[in-house]
């Protein structure tokens, strides 16, 4: 049903959004054990403690590009806490949380705890987010839209958490591996049909190192397995929809407008004239700053950008409103400490690309959002503290002296 839903192939059904939902969903099934307060003796005469209590009622909102696994990331802690949860699917995939829903409910689950509310955004998203009775909303999407559910939850001051777009950089300085880096910018920049927050869409290569990765990318971009979505066999499927599939195609011709080259796909791939197909594109030639270099596109497309010093790739790097995930490639530790630290994103890998791990918090810098899922962070997104202050001396004292 995931990979009918999402067009996505069914071997990244199978490996990230079930493999990653369980892998979720283990590492936070201990974690209620450690949902403690503190206890802090403030003097001789006072203790506070401090109680975690759940927050209320929470409301997810999911995009369409992971409908399983990003729910995962919001229910598990959002129950360990002791929250309620409405999940509301983005409307292209609604199908595959009833069926979660469903089997939640065969498990065990009481009525009333994981509600599902389907509907356009605009409509059951906005009254979600508009409703007194809830207290959280835990919102993933696009920063557009996300900026009008924080406007809008300021109406009861709902706690909020939003995981928006991305427009991740990855850097590959000269004392690379230079055919890992190939491998890991090939999954990062196509896996999912590059419907992916973290995709890696600006591939930064040192020009000592540029001719050399180009021509083996390209090479294994050539080799990728397109099919029907449903072949095990298939390693890239189609996709969302045709409105979509419209706006990629709108950013690569706006790409080439604007001076881009295409070097590889660019189109339809060849054999493919049914469906939402859109071969493995990279684009040379971008000018910095152009459209393509800036804005989200969502899709299956790349953008190769050559740099001579570190000081260049972290401008170039930094020279976005997102700040969601970024990747550098070098063996040289002291390098890529200071890269990671002078990048302004909130997820990064050294030496490999991809893959968010339960045990760590994941979110965005600058427009990319506000807060973190997963790891012990994720927990506190539906988590109240409060602070009870015990007198345990005789007296506390006079202060007015009649
Ligand atoms: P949208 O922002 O269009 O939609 C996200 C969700 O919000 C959908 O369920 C949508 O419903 C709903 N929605 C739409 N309008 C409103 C509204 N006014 N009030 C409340 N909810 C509303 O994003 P897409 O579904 O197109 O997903 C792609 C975006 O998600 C990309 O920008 C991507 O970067 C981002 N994303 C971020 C991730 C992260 O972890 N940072 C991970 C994955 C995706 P409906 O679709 O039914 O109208």
């Amino acid at each position: 049903m995931n990979t009918r839903e999402t067009g996505k192939p069914i071997r990244e059904s199978a490996a990230v959004e079930i493999g990653g939902s369980v892998r979720t969903l283990e590492y936070y099934s201990g974690a209620h054990t450690r949902l403690n307060g503190e206890t802090i003796q403030v003097n001789e005469n006072q203790i506070s403690l401090t109680i975690k209590e759940p927050v209320g009622v929470a409301a997810h909102i999911i995009p369409w590009n992971f409908p399983l696994l990003l729910s995962f990331w919001k229910i598990a802690p959002a129950l360990l806490a002791g929250c309620t949860v409405v999940i509301k699917p983005a409307e292209l995939t609604s199908c595959g949380i009833f069926e979660v829903a469903k089997l939640c409910s065969e498990a065990g689950l009481p009525d009333g705890v994981l509600n599902v509310v389907p509907g356009a955004g605009s409509v059951a998203g906005q009254a979600l987010t508009e409703h007194p009775g809830i207290s959280k909303i835990a919102f993933t999407g696009s920063t557009e839209v996300g900026k009008n559910v924080m406007r809008t939850a300021a109406g009861n001051i709902k706690r909020v958490s939003l995981e928006l777009g991305g427009k991740a950089p990855c850097v590959v300085f000269p004392d690379a591996d230079v055919d890992g880096a190939v491998e890991a910018s090939l999954r990062g920049g196509f896996f999912n049909q590059g419907e992916n927050c973290t995709a890696v869409t600006r591939l930064m290569l040192h020009e000592k190192i540029y001719d050399q990765f180009l021509s083996t990318y390209l090479d294994r971009i050539s080799r990728i397995k397109i099919g029907n979505p449903e072949d095990t066999e298939t390693e890239f499927g189609t996709v969302i929809s045709k409105e979509h599939y419209n706006s990629v195609m709108n950013y690569i011709e706006k790409g080439v407008s604007e001076g881009a080259r295409v070097i590889a796909g660019g189109d339809r791939p060849a054999g493919f004239d049914k469906g939402y197909y859109i071969a493995p594109t990279v684009l040379e030639d971008v000018r910095p700053g152009s459209t393509v270099t800036r804005e989200e596109i969502f899709g299956p497309v790349v953008c190769v950008m050559p740099f001579r010093t570190e000081q260049e790739a972290v401008t170039m790097a930094n020279d976005v409103e997102y700040g969601l995930a970024g990747g550098i490639w070098t063996r040289d530790i002291n390098r890529a400490l200071r890269v990671a630290k002078a990048i302004k994103a909130g997820y990064l890998w050294v030496n490999t690309y991809g893959g968010i791990i339960p045990e760590t918090p994941y979110g965005g810098f600058k427009q990319s959002g506000i807060g973190k899922e997963l790891g012990s962070e994720g927990i506190d997104n539906y988590l109240e503290t409060k602070c009870v202050n015990i007198f345990t001396g005789k007296s506390t004292g006079k202060w007015y002296r009649g």
